[in-house]
């Protein structure tokens, strides 16, 4: 068996069949992804628009390709054709944009808010009151091509796992508070994207409905 498709599934033995993968396939040589292809993993996730149009063009259609890393308002453009779900909507004005372009070629677009749950100042994503407001403010239905399916967040970079833990809490208890609110009656509101490969167990137990995992699926990246 080949050595990405042997990862993958040992990977898989030891996570719940309901929580969907994400093979963050970022700086990682196209091989690697054929390989996973090949096994049956259809699922990927990039940071950079640039590599991801890129290796969208190069592999077939039937992959489910997701935006995870922060995206700038000018590539909007070049991800509405065809990306199944962009995890890093972190301001208004990226909502708006994702909504204008979407709405020009008739695609509505899956999102998740990226929401800042790490004690970094430089993990990305917004404070969750910010968040709140942003709802109180802007109700959804002004953008019909965006479609909001939960939230996303990244944990501090630390071995305090209960540190880790309470980060990983909180954004569950968001989602679940938002839920009740602002996404009362709303079924598709439901998505936990949280947990890489250094606290996907960790994101698992607190109720991660995504893990998006790399260097234990593909090994070390290459250096920029
Ligand atoms: C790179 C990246 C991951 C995967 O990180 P690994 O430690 O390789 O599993 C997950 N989420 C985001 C947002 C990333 O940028």
């Amino acid at each position: 068996m080949e050595q990405i498709a042997e990862n993958l599934k040992n990977f898989l033995q030891n996570v719940p069949a309901e929580i969907r993968l994400i093979a963050v396939s970022k700086r990682q040589p196209e091989e690697k992804l054929w390989e996973a292809y090949r096994w049956g993993h259809k699922i990927f996730g990039e940071n950079l628009v640039q590599e991801l149009v890129r290796k969208k063009d190069i592999f077939p259609t039937d992959i489910e390709w997701h935006m995870i890393g922060h995206l700038q308002k000018n590539k909007v453009k070049y991800l509405v054709p065809f990306i199944h779900c962009i995890h890093s909507v972190d301001s208004l004005d990226l909502l708006k944009e994702i909504n204008k372009r979407a709405g020009k070629i008739n695609r509505p677009i899956s999102c998740l808010f990226e929401v800042h749950i790490a004690q970094e100042a430089s993990k990305s994503g917004i404070i969750p009151d910010d968040l709140k407001h942003l709802l109180e403010e802007n109700p959804l239905s002004q953008f019909p091509f965006v479609k909001i399916k939960g939230l996303m967040g990244m944990a501090t970079n630390t071995d305090d796992t209960e540190q880790i833990r309470k980060e990983f809490h909180s954004l569950r208890q968001l989602r679940d508070e938002l839920k009740q609110t602002f996404f009362a009656g709303n079924a598709e509101f439901k998505e936990l994207s949280m947990g890489m490969s250094g606290d996907y167990q960790i994101a698992i137990d607190e109720g991660a409905t995504m893990i998006r995992v790399g260097t234990t699926i593909f090994g070390k990246r290459l250096t920029k």
